[in-house]
C-alpha cells in the first residue's frame, strides 16, 4: 500500500466531505421543514444503526444491483460480523420494523428517517460516496392510497423548499405474478437487437434485464424506445392498483407523467416506483435539468426474506446535498438567524469567571446574546457589536467584576449606566421588550 502524504490524509476520503458551519445551515433548514411536513402528516421519526449485517441488503436488494456487486463499504469485527454502512434505509427499516415488533402495533405504521448513507460509487457531479438522505415509510399498507399520499408530500416538501419547477415519474413495474412474463418479453426483443446495444447492456439481459430500461447510453435509446412496455404486462391487481395511483395524484393535484422506462435499479420494488426530477427554469444552465431529488416506490416483497412472509409498504428519500445544490443555484434564502439584541463584554481574567454564569441568566430568560469570548479588548469587543447592529452591550470588566455591578452601553448613542449584576436581567428585559 503506497504511503500517503499528509496533505493527501487531512482531505476527508474521496467521495466524502466536511459540512461547514455556513453549509450546516442548509441542511437544518432543509430537515426542519421535512420533518414539520412529515409530523404534520402523522409519520414519527425514526433512527436505525448506521451498521447493519450484510444479508439485510444483499438478500433484499438483490444479488445483481449495482449497490451490492460494487458500492457496499463492508467490514469483517473482530467478533466475524460481516457488517455494512448502511447504502439505502429502507431494507433497514423494514428490519426495524419486524425486529421491534412493529406489526402488532396498529397499521400502517409511519415513519421518517434522516442521515447519512454510503455507496463506493465513481465520484461525479451531484453523486457522493457519503450522502445523506430524509425517507418516509409507509408500512403494513397495501391500498395506493399510501403510494399518492408519499408522492404528494414530497411534492409538497418540494415547494416548501420553494425549488420548483420539477416534474413527477411513475411507472408500475408489476409485481411477482405479472413481472417475469414481461421480462421474458423484454429479453427476447432485446437480443434480437444485440448489434445496436451497448456492452453493459448485453450483460443485463442475463443479470437484471429491467435495467436495460435505465441506460443512458446515446447507442441503447433507439432500441429502448422501441422495448415492449410493462404496461401491457400488468396482471388485473397491478392494473387496478396503478390506475388508482394515479386518480389519487390527481385528486390531490400533483402533476406527474407516466415514465414507461423507469424501473429503480431495486429487486425490492413492486408496482409503483417513482422519482421527481427538476426541469431547468429559463436561463438556467442545463446542469439543473433532470437532476433526480428523490425517488422511491412500492416495496410489498422485501419483507419476504427478514419475516418469511409478505408486508406491504412504500416510501421514499431525497437526496439532500441535490436540494441543496439546486437551492443555492436557485437563490433560496433561508430563514435569517435572529439577530442578538445584546452583545456580552468581558474583560480581564476575573469577568471572564463571572462570564458564563451571567451568560447562563440570559439564556435563561431566553435573551439571545452575542458574544466573541477569543477577543480580550474592550475596543474589538465594541466592533463586533457595531458591525451586527446590536443595540446593547453589557460590559463586565475587572472593577464591575469585583464590585459585582455591570455597564449596560447603549451603542446608538454610546451611553453608558453601570447597574447591579443581580438586577442586569431584569433592566435589560425592559430596554428590548
Ligand atoms: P436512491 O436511494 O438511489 O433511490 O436515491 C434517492 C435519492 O438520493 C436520489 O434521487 C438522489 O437525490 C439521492 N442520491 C442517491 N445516491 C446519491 C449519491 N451517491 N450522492 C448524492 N445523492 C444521492
Amino acid at each position: 500500500m503506497q504511503k500517503k502524504t499528509i496533505k493527501e490524509i487531512i482531505r476527508p476520503p474521496k467521495g466524502m466531505h466536511d459540512i461547514l458551519p455556513e453549509e450546516h445551515r442548509f441542511y437544518n433548514a432543509i430537515y426542519e421543514k421535512m420533518d414539520s411536513i412529515a409530523e404534520y402528516y402523522g409519520f414519527k421519526q425514526f433512527q436505525t444503526p448506521y451498521l447493519e449485517h450484510i444479508e439485510i441488503f444483499t438478500s433484499t436488494l438483490g444479488e445483481t444491483t449495482d449497490i451490492v456487486e460494487k458500492e457496499m463499504y463492508t467490514l469483517k469485527t473482530k467478533g466475524k460480523d460481516h457488517l455494512v454502512l448502511r447504502p439505502e434505509g429502507t431494507a433497514s427499516i423494514m428490519r426495524a420494523y419486524i425486529s421491534n415488533g412493529m406489526h402488532t402495533k396498529p397499521q400502517p405504521v409511519m415513519l421518517s428517517y434522516k442521515g447519512s448513507f454510503f455507496r463506493h460509487e465513481k465520484p461525479q457531479k451531484g453523486r457522493f460516496r457519503e450522502f445523506q438522505q430524509f425517507g418516509l415509510e409507509i408500512i403494513g399498507e397495501e391500498k395506493s392510497f399510501a403510494d399518492a399520499l408519499i408522492i404528494k408530500i414530497f411534492s409538497i416538501m418540494i415547494e416548501e423548499l420553494g425549488i420548483e419547477p420539477f416534474t413527477v415519474h411513475v411507472n408500475s413495474i408489476g409485481d411477482k405474478e405479472c413481472r417475469p412474463a414481461y421480462r421474458k418479453e423484454l429479453v427476447a426483443y432485446y437480443r434480437k437487437h444485440l448489434n445496436y446495444i451497448c456492452k453493459d447492456c448485453r450483460s443485463r439481459i442475463k443479470t437484471n434485464p429491467l435495467r436495460l430500461l435505465d441506460c443512458k447510453e446515446e447507442k441503447c435509446q433507439e432500441v429502448k424506445k422501441e422495448a415492449p412496455q410493462m404496461m401491457e404486462f400488468l396482471c388485473t391487481g397491478c392494473q387496478t392498483h396503478f390506475k388508482e395511483t394515479l386518480e389519487m395524484l390527481d385528486s390531490f393535484e400533483v402533476p406527474y407523467i407516466i415514465d414507461h422506462t423507469l424501473v429503480r435499479g431495486l429487486d425490492y420494488y413492486t408496482r409503483t416506483v417513482f422519482e421527481i426530477l427538476t426541469d431547468v427554469k429559463k436561463g438556467e444552465e442545463e446542469d439543473l435539468s433532470k437532476l433526480a431529488l428523490c425517488g422511491g416506490g412500492r416495496y410489498d416483497g422485501l419483507a419476504k426474506f427478514l419475516a418469511k412472509k409478505d408486508i406491504p409498504g412504500v416510501g421514499g428519500s431525497f437526496g439532500i446535498e441535490r436540494i441543496i445544490k439546486v437551492m443555492k443555484e436557485r437563490k433560496v434564502k433561508l430563514k435569517p438567524k435572529k439577530k442578538p439584541k445584546l452583545f456580552f463584554v468581558q474583560i480581564g481574567q476575573a469577568a471572564k469567571l463571572k462570564s458564563i454564569p451571567m451568560l447562563e441568566q440570559f439564556r435563561k430568560a431566553g435573551l439571545a446574546v452575542g458574544q466573541s469570548f477569543g477577543k480580550g479588548g474592550l475596543s474589538d469587543q465594541l466592533k463586533l457589536a457595531s458591525k451586527q447592529k446590536i443595540p446593547y452591550a453589557i460590559i463586565l470588566g475587572q472593577k464591575e467584576a469585583l464590585e459585582g455591578t455591570v455597564i449596560i452601553r447603549n451603542m446608538e448613542n454610546y451611553s453608558q449606566e453601570t447597574v447591579s449584576a443581580d438586577k442586569i436581567v431584569d433592566i435589560i428585559k425592559k430596554k428590548i421588550k
